[in-house]
């Protein structure tokens, strides 16, 4: 287009950096150029196909990909009212066949590219911007399983993330695992010093292949282990997702295996209600925790000195579950 090398940078961060609706800027581009680059740089390969709004202000969005696949994203305002968090897929389906879960019900189709997972990032900095927000953090807890599309995933977040390109800052980047070990340590080994997502359910081998088949490949053991070498590689404190199920994870006597586990460990533990998908893979009629459960398995928790937190849930009356959306259409 005639531009000079040095114009690049500019550029790309006026594309990923800058707010939706922002062009180039005129003072470095030719006026006639700037409405060029703009129009180039807001062309997008993937459509907004459905999109469904909480009364909380949780918005899920099912993106349409070029070739036809489909992907859920979602904008979660936060309680500061001036900034919000964004749940990014990484794949189209997932091979991982999480019991609970609504995507694994779909099976894994195919690999997000790095640019379809940037895409996703700004549709829902668009939403946000729109509810008056800055879209401040994202997690790669949506579709897919991220160690298993890591490269992808690593070149999304270099241009989110990069001082010199992005929005964000790598602090503000999160990437969670059903405990892949090897990724754990690629990741740790990219040095991109984003926070790791563990995501455990279980204090003990066999009740956690019950509901991650993965599992049955890391031992709850091997994947503290990566976690600690993250933990040490990056200084970054792990949080370990445990979402509760009634009477299969939410015992007394789990609370305290899973201190045991963490006695020690500088990690924190987000506790997540189950939220019903319907019937699971292998046919179980899985049901949250009750209240008085979840609040006895916290405690129990705390009073072991480990640090737990109950994650609120967002946008139950709307397909809120990973996979859901995308499965009703
Ligand atoms: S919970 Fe995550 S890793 Fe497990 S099947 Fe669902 S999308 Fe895949």
């Amino acid at each position: 287009m005639g531009l000079r090398p040095s114009h690049a940078g500019a550029l790309l961060r006026s594309h990923y950096a800058a707010g939706a609706g922002a062009g180039p800027n005129g003072r470095q581009f030719p006026p006639a150029l700037a409405r060029r680059l703009d129009d180039e740089r807001t062309r997008r390969a993937s459509a907004i196909a459905a999109r469904q709004v909480a009364q909380d202000g949780t918005t899920k969005l099912l993106l349409r990909l070029g070739d036809g696949h489909t992907v859920e994203s979602v904008m979660m305002p936060d309680f500061r009212e001036d900034r919000a968090a964004g749940c990014l897929s990484s794949q189209v389906g997932c091979a991982m066949g999480c019991d609970f879960c609504a995507t694994a019900k779909t099976g894994f189709e195919r690999n997000l590219t790095s640019g379809e997972i940037v895409e996703q990032f700004l549709a829902l900095r668009a939403e946000a911007l729109a509810a008056g927000r800055r879209l401040q953090t994202i997690v790669f807890m949506g579709m897919g399983e991220p160690m298993l599309n890591l490269d992808n995933v690593l070149a999304s977040i270099d241009r989110m993330a990069r001082n010199e390109l992005g929005a964000l800052g790598f602090r503000q980047v999160t990437v969670s695992t059903v405990g892949i070990v090897s990724g754990i340590d690629a990741l740790a080994r990219s040095g991109m010093n984003v926070h790791l997502a563990v995501s455990l359910h279980a204090p003990d081998d066999p009740t956690r292949a019950r509901l991650l088949p993965a599992g049955r490949r890391f031992g709850v053991r091997d994947i503290l282990e990566a976690a600690d070498r993250y933990q040490a590689t990056t200084g970054r404190p792990v949080s370990l997702q445990y979402c509760l199920l009634g009477g299969v994870n939410d015992s007394a006597a789990q609370a305290d295996e899973l201190a045991a586990l963490l006695g020690g460990r500088r990690m924190h533990v987000n506790l997540l209600r189950y939220n019903p998908t319907g019937i699971s893979l292998r046919g179980e009629a899985y049901a949250p925790a009750s209240e008085e459960a979840t609040e006895a398995f916290v405690a129990r928790l705390r009073s072991r000195a480990v640090v737990a937190h109950i994650r609120r849930p967002r946008g139950r009356e709307i397909d809120a579950a990973c996979g859901q959306l995308r499965r009703r259409a």
